[in-house]
């Protein structure tokens, strides 16, 4: 039955087709493959054999070849177009880097090889490295972290493992109110008492505030830097100085060093340590071409209490070392991962530097910071910024604009979904009250944002002209239209149950 216009008979829409669960569509006993017959062996499992069917379904090739193709159309990729999200550089994913990634002497490597028969790789993550610290200009790297939440406690854990070592067991981080949300997380997996420092009214680190919080018992001080305001911190020196007055480290959380890379080396602000998210300014994918990669540079302070493993290059070849006994000098605290790091986004990463160079990717980190000020610039005609001033990579927007109109942050991103468009990071940072933060990336044409910009203009037009109908029964587009997120998110289905013939009768 039809039941409205958005709605067909066949839950279809045009050519995107409804999709149901593998299990759904299984029957038992089909199989896409013809296995010979099992022989007959003698029972040896002593009754604790399986009882019940184990429950996978039955499909032919065609029908799994025709699910996952339709699941991967499922999809919103930035493949398929731009995808705003602040905070997470959803930039082009260069085919050149795919390409490396998969020639065979690297992608057919296995982790417990004989070194010396890796030698091309480790020279190759020992490059990478190399390239890494030349960035930031800080003398040591880990390259295992296989995120960017994953180097934070990397960075926490180093920090902790030099206190201890001088006999100081501090208690403390210090957390800017607008940091991240892994950055708190992290800091208590650690085992530490987070303390939230204040931003000003200029949307950086109230330093009086900083200084305030600072004493004898502050292990570290965690700064995002451009912040997740989209805004350079520009009194880090004064932050940093303040942080090692007080005989704390300074943490760095790198995830948006795409605003600066090429032009700032963090090395110069005094910070101690500092994950780089590979799958963010070095263009990796994101999950589905394989995990992140967060590496951590630290400082000279920290150097020594590097986790294992890493890589050296001697005169007969290069080494992965793995225990201590071989690196006199090294009080690893450990290791964060069972083998070495995310090698193919190591290789894409190295990639994607080596096509750029140096000149490359400072134009990179200048024209990520020009496309999110045009955004700024031209967003701002119907849009209410959240701080005055330029920005960095992101631009950062509260809900000033949408005023009386009956229409939210959330609201408005549903309907930019109608429209075509991936949403922005919406209600981040906490800070500002119905944040809409979006980063356009360097990657973007100035058509794909003049579009962008279009429909936002327009939309945010449609919300002043009263017309609060239309955004609150948005998206009317998509498969399922608006869900309920929170329910989804506190009590998620995760396992899918036959429906009992017993039920069905009942029904
Ligand atoms: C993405 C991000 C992180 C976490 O990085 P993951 O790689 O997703 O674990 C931390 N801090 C900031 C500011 C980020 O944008």
């Amino acid at each position: 039955m039809v039941k409205s216009r958005t709605e067909t008979f066949s839950g279809n829409k045009g050519l995107h087709l409804e999709e149901l669960l593998i299990f759904e569509q299984g029957a038992a006993g089909r199989s896409g493959v013809d296995l010979p017959d099992l022989p007959k062996v003698k029972n040896r499992l002593g009754g604790i054999e399986r009882q019940s069917p184990i429950g996978l379904p039955g499909l032919s090739e065609p029908q799994v070849v025709r699910h996952y193709t339709r699941l991967s159309q499922k999809n919103y990729s930035i493949d398929a177009g731009l995808y705003p999200l602040g905070s997470c550089t959803m930039k082009h994913n260069p085919r050149l880097n795919e390409k490396m990634a998969r020639l065979p002497g690297l992608a057919d490597l296995h982790p417990l090889q004989p070194q010396s028969t890796v030698q091309g790789a480790l020279r190759l993550i020992h490059t990478l490295a190399h390239w890494l610290k030349t960035l930031t200009g800080m003398p040591a790297v880990a390259m295992s972290p296989a995120a960017g939440a994953h180097g934070e406690l990397c960075g926490l854990m180093t920090a902790r493992a030099a206190l201890e070592d001088r006999g100081d067991a501090r208690k403390k981080v210090l957390v800017p109110d607008s940091a991240h949300g892994t950055n708190p997380a992290t800091a208590a997996i650690c085992g530490y008492v987070v303390e939230a420092i204040p931003l000003n009214n200029r949307g950086r680190v109230d330093l009086s505030a900083l200084k305030a919080a600072l004493n004898d018992d502050v292990a570290a001080f965690m700064l995002t830097n451009p912040n997740t305001c989209g805004l350079f911190e520009d009194e880090i020196l004064e932050q940093s100085q303040a942080v090692h007055d007080a005989g704390g480290f300074f943490y760095c959380d790198g995830a948006n060093f795409n605003a600066i890379v090429g032009r700032v080396r963090p090395g110069d602000l005094g910070i101690d340590c500092m994950h780089l998210n590979l799958h963010k300014t070095f263009s990796t994918p994101h999950g589905g071409g394989g995990p992140g990669s967060g590496p951590v540079v630290l400082s000279e302070a920290l150097a020594p209490y590097a986790p294992l493993p890493w890589v050296v290059h001697r005169e007969n070849g290069f080494e992965l070392i793995e225990h201590v006994a071989n690196d006199v000098d090294a009080k690893p605290y450990g290791r964060m991962k069972a083998f070495h790091g995310q090698m193919g986004m190591f290789i894409r990463a190295l990639s994607y530097m080596m096509s750029h160079g140096a000149d490359g990717l400072k134009q990179v980190s200048s024209d990520a910071v020009l496309n999110a000020n045009y955004l700024l610039a031209q967003l701002s005609e119907e849009l209410t910024l959240a701080y005055e001033g330029p920005c960095m990579h992101e631009v950062l927007f509260d809900d000033r604009f949408l005023e009386g109109t009956g229409v939210s942050t959330l609201d408005f991103a549903k309907a930019m979904i109608d429209e075509g468009f991936h949403p922005m990071t919406m209600y981040f940072p906490l800070v500002v009250h119905g944040a809409l933060l979006m980063e356009p990336t360097e990657t973007e044409s100035r058509e794909s944002l003049d579009q962008f910009v279009e429909t936002i203009l327009n939309l945010a037009r449609r919300a002043k002209s009263g017309d609060k109908k239309f955004f609150q029964k948005a998206p009317l587009y998509t498969p399922r239209r608006r869900l309920d997120e929170t329910a989804a998110a506190r009590q998620p289905t995760l396992r899918w149950r036959p429906v009992l013939e017993t039920e069905e009768a009942a029904e």
